[in-house]
């Protein structure tokens, strides 16, 4: 069944390269991506890379992301990266609440969520990450971890800014570890997020938002992940940096 959500997938490349590799990177992207229309392609280089990157990609149809921004913008917040920054490097996304970034650098839903604030209005489009551990889907609480997730880290959003922020369901067992979760595992806990959007704006724009999966999206899984009526795209770690195996991994999923 066609989809009238834009599939958008992201390649995270997390705390890799530098930045002549960054490039490298990116220049095979484009020539081997240049012809894919139906997917909304971006990349997430370190910080240090994003300049170089997004110079390198201006009339391509790759887009560039951060991993992370600083929730306070510009001021006295030593080590820290406003939207506005990213903005000016022309920078469209800004990953948020990486399962890593929630776990090594303690961030909650209500530090999303201002992040996200701050994201939008700065006319950034955040991919807001949500997902239950091993011990959580164990223990059966995944619908609640995940509708707490969702429900603080998008609090104070307008309806608007939901239906243009994307969700990314990466249940944290999945991430780096080559388990993915079955396409009828995440198809159910992404439905499950679209109705937990629904209970906070509406039906219209529930069906709008769009919501990808992460955790070992590789070329061989993409197809049946993405086939599912409620996934939107793929967030992407391991599989997005080298640019075979992204490019194969897009190219199956359409
Ligand atoms: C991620 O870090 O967001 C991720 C999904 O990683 P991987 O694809 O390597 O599991």
């Amino acid at each position: 069944m066609e989809k009238d959500r834009k599939l958008i997938i992201a390649g995270n490349w997390k705390c890799n390269k530098t930045v002549a590799e960054s490039v490298a990177l990116v220049t095979d992207l484009k020539r081997d991506l240049a012809s894919v229309k139906e997917v909304d392609i971006v990349v997430c280089p370190a910080f240090t890379a994003l300049d170089a990157v997004s110079k390198a990609t201006p009339d391509s149809n790759i887009r560039v992301g951060a991993q992370n921004m600083g929730e306070n913008g510009y001021g006295a917040f030593t080590g820290e990266i406003a939207a506005g920054m990213l903005r000016d490097l022309s920078v469209r996304y800004v990953i948020l609440g990486h399962s890593e970034r929630r776990e090594y650098q303690r961030e909650t839903d209500a530090i999303v969520a201002r992040k996200a604030a701050a994201a939008h209005a700065a006319s950034l489009i955040p991919i807001v990450c949500v997902g239950e551990t091993l011990g959580e889907r164990e223990a059966n609480i995944t619908n609640e971890v995940v509708e707490k997730q969702v429900r603080g880290s998008l609090a104070g959003l307008s309806a608007e800014q939901v239906e243009g922020t994307i969700v990314a369901y990466e249940p944290v067992w999945a991430i780096g570890t080559g388990k993915t979760a079955s396409s009828a595992q995440a198809q159910e806990v992404h439905a499950f997020i679209r109705k937990v959007v629904a209970s906070l704006h509406g039906d219209a724009v529930a069906r709008r938002v769009r919501i990808q999966y992460g955790g070992s999206v590789k070329a061989s899984n993409a197809r049946e992940l993405m086939s599912q009526p409620d996934i939107d795209g793929a967030l992407v770690g391991g599989a997005s940096l080298e640019a075979k195996s992204f490019v194969d991994l897009i190219k199956n999923s359409i």
